[in-house]
């Protein structure tokens, strides 16, 4: 293989695509980069700056100042924001609660995209998001766009939720869910549609090796 293969995932929100682009990279070897992360870790930091979303002076001065890195041991997102470890924080419900107003912020978008693209030079990686196939990488080796039942994906995010935080309730992640997809299907700014020529892949019913399975059988397809 070449080595500059992008696989894009995209799809809804807890749809299984870190899940699924995590055992795919490492498979082929491949990078995995996890674009929602990056969208969480600046909403951090506007949340503990109270960066207001309607100032656009004060959003590109923030962006300046807003440094991420990605650390991958063993294919599990570490993410640094200005050197701190945040990968635990950006996955709570504040910054759930949030980041699909600070992602639907022109300024963010374009500083983001510019990231993932020159992550995605001369490598080859899996990336997931929203508008990978769309927008980051129109052209991709592979687009992927996943969607499952909006029920099913509650109960599998509020399973992971609810070990660290026991008062979590389901219906409150049904609902950041649903405004998420909602938010994330209508904003102005490069919203999440499929790529006409992506697969789609319902995982309502099927298990992780099986999702693995379809993709790779794709990718060979694709070689
Ligand atoms: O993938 P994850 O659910 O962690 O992404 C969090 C949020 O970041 C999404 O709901 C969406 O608003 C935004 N996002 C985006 N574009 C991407 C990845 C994530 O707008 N490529």
């Amino acid at each position: 293989m070449s080595n500059n293969i992008v696989i894009a995932i995209d799809g809804y929100s807890s749809c299984g695509k870190s899940t699924l682009a995590k055992a795919l990279a490492k498979k082929l070897h491949f990078i995995y980069i996890d674009s929602g992360a990056m969208y969480r870790a600046v909403t951090l930091y506007f949340l503990r700056n109270n960066i207001d979303l309607k100032d656009h002076e004060q959003i590109t001065d923030a962006l300046k100042n807003i440094h991420l890195n990605f650390h991958s041991r063993d294919y599990q997102t570490h993410i640094t924001l200005n050197d701190e470890e945040v990968s635990e924080e950006i996955r709570q419900m504040p910054v759930s609660d949030n980041v699909s107003d600070v992602a639907a912020l022109r300024e963010v978008r374009h500083e983001m995209v510019k990231q993932q693209q020159r992550m995605g030079r001369s490598k080859n990686i899996v990336m997931d998001g929203r508008d990978i196939g769309t927008t980051v990488f129109p052209e991709a080796t592979l687009k992927i766009f996943m969607t499952a039942d909006p029920k099913i994906r509650a109960e599998r995010r509020y399973k992971e939720l609810h070990e660290k935080n026991p008062d979590i309730t389901l219906e409150e992640v049904f609902e950041n869910i649903a405004h998420r997809d909602y938010q994330d299907t209508t904003r102005a700014e490069s919203p999440l549609v499929r790529a006409p020529d992506a697969i789609i892949l319902d995982n309502t019913n099927m298990t992780p090796d099986q999702q693995l399975q379809f993709a790779l059988d794709k990718v060979n397809t694709n070689k």
